[in-house]
């Protein structure tokens, strides 16, 4: 719990229940009695942590084992972050109020490139070295895991070691060795040699990499035994993994405030746009019984009447209407409502409707992502226009009225005809709603067209390709807004510029470190939040450090360039990627998992989509 000093500086802060720890659940445990103090640090604020799921079941977890303690730290908001500075005291976990720098692990999960000057600043407001080269006792390692890591180059100074894949196995065995490796008195590098032979454990200080006069890579040489390539880890039997029965409840509002039940790992699709689509395959299910038996469980445990089935695309659960029945069962008459996000347009059946429909009736969200069919075919997005049509006629009579639409702006080959077509897809669902007969009788229709800008990322078939300019972007973003001539459909766009500072990390390397420490230094942070952002003064980092982003951001790679990820193996190959790659540019679609194996190289894994059969499925 926090002492006194912090309580004195709550009262001069906006949402003081961020700071203050004692919820509902927490893990608290006797600092004399455990052998591992582990600081799960979320990048950002205590409201999107406290959002995060990975951060509930790897706390939970690491909690159920004995000689560990885990704790949770959240970056303070800028209010919070000013007190602390001007009083001295450092960052520290909610649980025991004590500094980061008293913790054997400091552990950063990297959702999103923008939070990584908040990881510095986590590291430096708790008085913790920045750089791991300055860390040199066996304490304080600082890990970090996450989808981000799969090109931890940008931040490879920093972090001593990084979880590449899915954590749940890897973390516990890290924490193990360390535990050993204390007891014998072994050094901090000695430590860190033995992890990196751990399957899905890279150590960044252990590789060399040399580059070519253009600036590309030329060689990425690993030394003292490490291993040349880091296969991911992944959880195999989604049925015995571990999941929490419990969360910790806030007390302030969080932005997703109620139970998570994860039902499946991974995504059959395969847009060619999507990280994650790649880099958790294959999918991986788990069965109605363990998780209408988990939803219960979190139910009864954190008295959420809300639960949310959570995937990267929940209508493509093989068993969806069997599930559906299982936990309609009870949940009607507990008052629990399901909510399905990430519904796929072809996956709004009236069955999976009529089922969600008994509890509540939220806005419907669907994400396109192109606004032309020849864009969504560049894309392998299969979703057709006459798709969307069907399932918003089917949610309009259904009684719903307001349609969220997500695309995205800036896609290979993308025309400004294209563009005009988001707009066009838009007016199309508000022409839809007044063409149905038993739509709600006396509303109107709102619908949402949001943009985004693409942003390339590593282990997709589109990590190659450049991203647009800023002003092509915003070119683009005003396209849109003067093809939009209904007073139904509002329209939202996405910065360009925070984009464009996420493309430069996304595919950066390791030189880009040295920026990152100045802007630490120059006290950057919360970059992902407009009110803290500025373009402006990261080009001037840049200029300083003698980076030119455009280089990482705007530049088309060769496909036989070495990539600062080459040396990390998700499973999907790099020869699939190149085949996605050439079948976008001919707008060739890809069937997705369940109707042909399309051989990305995940089968290796030996478990999930890969191994279903078939006839079965479709
Ligand atoms: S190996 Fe085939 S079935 Fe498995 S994830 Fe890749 S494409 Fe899908």
């Amino acid at each position: 719990m926090v002492g006194k000093e912090v309580e004195r500086l709550l009262l001069k802060v906006q949402k003081p229940g961020r700071y203050v720890g004692g919820e509902l659940n927490s893990v608290i445990k006797d600092k004399r009695k455990v052998d591992l103090r582990f600081a799960f640090c979320f990048p950002d604020t205590y409201e999107v942590g406290m959002s995060h799921l990975g951060m509930k079941i790897l706390y939970s977890l690491f909690n159920s084992v004995e000689y560990i303690w885990c704790e949770r730290v959240f970056a303070p908001w800028v209010d919070m972050e000013e007190e602390m500075i001007k009083h001295g005291i450092p960052l520290y976990a909610l649980e025991s109020g004590d500094p980061i720098s008293d913790f054997d692990f400091i552990g950063f999960t990297l959702q999103y490139e923008l939070s990584y000057t908040n990881m510095l600043n986590m590291l430096k407001l708790g008085g913790v070295p920045v750089k791991s080269a300055d860390r040199t006792e066996l304490k304080n390692i600082v890990v970090a895991g996450g989808p981000c890591a799969c090109n931890p180059e940008p931040v490879a100074d920093f972090i001593d070691l990084f979880f590449i894949g899915e954590g749940e196995e890897v973390d516990l065995e890290v924490m193990e060795l360390f535990r050993k490796c204390r007891a014998e008195g072994k050094s901090k590098a000695e430590f860190l040699r033995l992890s990196a032979n751990i399957e899905g454990v890279y150590v960044p200080s252990l590789y060399d990499v040399e580059y070519n006069e253009d600036g590309t890579i030329k060689s990425f040489v690993p030394k003292d035994g490490a291993p040349a390539v880091i296969r991911k880890r992944l959880m195999k039997k989604m049925d015995e993994s571990f999941y929490p029965d419990n969360f910790v409840v806030p007390l302030v509002e969080i932005v997703h405030d109620r139970a998570v039940q994860e039902i499946f790992r991974g995504c059959i699709r395969g847009c060619r746009f999507c990280q994650a689509g790649f880099i958790y395959r294959p999918v991986r299910e788990k069965s109605p019984d363990t998780i209408n038996s988990q939803c219960r469980a979190l139910c009864q445990n954190t008295g959420y009447d809300e639960v949310s089935l959570s995937s990267l695309s929940s209508s493509d659960y093989s068993r969806i209407v069997p599930l559906l029945e299982k936990l309609t069962s009870w949940t009607g008459e507990e008052k629990v409502s399901i909510s399905l996000p990430s519904l796929r347009v072809d996956g709004f059946t009236d069955e999976i409707m009529n089922k969600i429909k008994t509890v509540r009736k939220s806005g419907l969200t669907f994400a396109p992502e192109a606004g032309s069919q020849r864009m969504r075919d560049v894309i392998n997005k299969n979703v057709r226009q006459d798709e969307l049509m069907n399932t918003c006629a089917t949610a309009f009579a259904g009684g719903w009225t307001t349609v969220k639409l997500y695309f995205m702006i800036g896609l290979p080959t993308e025309t400004m005809d294209d563009v005009a077509d988001i707009a066009n897809l838009g007016q199309a669902v508000v022409d839809t709603y007044y063409r149905t007969p038993n739509r709600a009788k006396g509303k109107s229709v709102r619908v949402t067209v949001s943009a985004s800008s693409f942003v390339p990322k590593p282990f997709t078939p589109f990590q190659w390709e450049p991203q647009d300019t800023i002003p092509v972007l915003h070119e683009k973003q005003q396209h849109i807004k003067d093809s939009i001539t209904s007073k139904k459909i509002q329209f939202n766009y996405h910065d360009a510029d925070t984009s464009y500072l996420e493309a430069v990390f996304a595919r950066g390397d390791r030189r880009l470190c040295k920026a990152m420490e100045l802007a630490c230094e120059r006290g950057f942070h919360f970059d992902g939040w407009n009110d803290c952002f500025s373009l402006e003064k990261w080009l001037e980092i840049f200029d300083e450090c003698g980076i030119d982003p455009a280089f990482y951001a705007n530049r088309r790679r060769s496909f036989d360039e070495i990539l600062p990820w080459d040396h990390i193996d998700y499973g999907v190959t790099k020869s699939f990627l190149k085949k996605e790659c050439e079948r976008a540019y001919n707008s060739q679609t890809t069937p997705h998992c369940r109707l042909k194996c399309s051989g990305c190289g995940a089968a290796k894994y030996g478990e999930g989509v890969c191994f279903e059969k078939r006839e079965n499925l479709v």
